[in-house]
């Protein structure tokens, strides 16, 4: 899977959510062909479901008491979410926490709570279903109001914490950063983190200034997710392909702080927007992080100097 190849599959979700097709009622999603799962352990009782393209990871915590989930794609998807739980455990999906308001974390929401799954999100997550949605892709993508089903039966302001399967999973509330109602989950037996669209490993972070995201937010949500991690913490992103740990939350830290240095730099020295464009700051992180069609270097650049110059 290169990065083109995930980029292309991003532009055919959006181009299917454009026909409004992303809530659709269950028959019309069960025409859809649901993306494969790849299922992969990630530690202890945690594991996580990824679709080809890398899109919205779901983490799926296992054991006798029931299976937690973390996220849960688009609405073609259920089906396969519960093929693939089953395949794990025999135990009911009983919980599911939406990290973030982004149609591609609850788009399986209404369907999962027709099967009696509870939904957990933060308070924003489910004031903002409450409306049409508007995404940062492209200029500011707009979605379809999401149907009553999907919205979080359980909300919580800053944080809650399960006891389930012989381990705490801390659920809180982040830094403004992607958005303004990002939740982090630690799984504290197993040792793993899912950090939602705050951490993501194929492109540059997205700071979502539709829905309160910042990027000294950003900075400051993966510090706190740094300082939580040990040596041996598992982290899971909300896309980009596999788990990592704490050095790969480290790399993207680094490249966000010089990020932010050169262009408060050339704030300070009176540059406009347009020269800070021209520079050529993000050239050594480019190959890594800036081959997403829909988001590059020339996306984040404006917000981050949009940010520190207070306009
Ligand atoms: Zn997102």
């Amino acid at each position: 899977m290169t990065r083109k190849q995930a980029a292309s599959g991003w532009v055919t979700a959006c181009a299917l959510l454009s026909l409004g097709t992303l809530f659709a009622p269950r028959p019309a999603a069960a025409q859809q062909a649901p993306p494969p799962l790849e299922t992969i352990h990630v530690a202890g009782n945690v594991y996580m479901l990824q679709t080809p393209t890398a899109g919205g990871n779901i983490g799926v915590f296992v054991g006798p008491d029931g299976v937690l989930l973390v996220d849960d794609q688009f609405s073609a998807i259920p089906d396969s979410i519960v093929a693939a739980v089953a395949a794990i455990s025999d135990a009911e999906i009983r919980f599911l926490i939406n990290t973030h308001i982004h149609p591609d974390h609850i788009g399986g929401n209404e369907n999962l709570a027709e099967l009696g799954v509870l939904i957990f999100a933060h308070d924003h997550v489910r004031l903002r279903m409450l409306t049409g949605l508007r995404i940062p892709r492209r200029g500011g993508i707009a979605f379809p109001q999401p149907p009553e089903g999907a919205r979080p039966v359980v909300t919580y302001s800053e944080a809650i914490t399960f006891h389930l399967n012989g381990e705490q999973v801390r659920v809180f509330l982040a830094p403004p950063a992607h958005t303004d109602g990002d939740s982090f989950v630690y799984f504290s037996g197993s040792d793993v983190l899912h950090l939602g669209d705050v951490f993501r490993t194929n492109m540059y972070p997205i700071i979502d200034v539709y829905n309160g995201g910042s990027f000294s937010g950003m900075i400051e949500a993966i510090e706190i997710a740094i300082g939580l991690a040990g040596p041996d913490t598992k982290v899971i992103p909300g896309h980009g392909f596999g788990f990592t740990d704490r050095d790969g939350l480290i790399e993207v830290l680094v490249m966000m702080l010089d990020i932010r240095h050169e262009v408060t730099t050339m704030i300070v020295e009176g540059r406009t927007l347009k020269e800070v464009m021209a520079a050529n700051l993000t050239a050594a992180y480019d190959e890594q992080w800036g081959q997403e069609a829909t988001w590059n270097a020339s996306d984040l650049l404006p917000i981050v100097y949009n940010e520190y110059s207070g306009r």
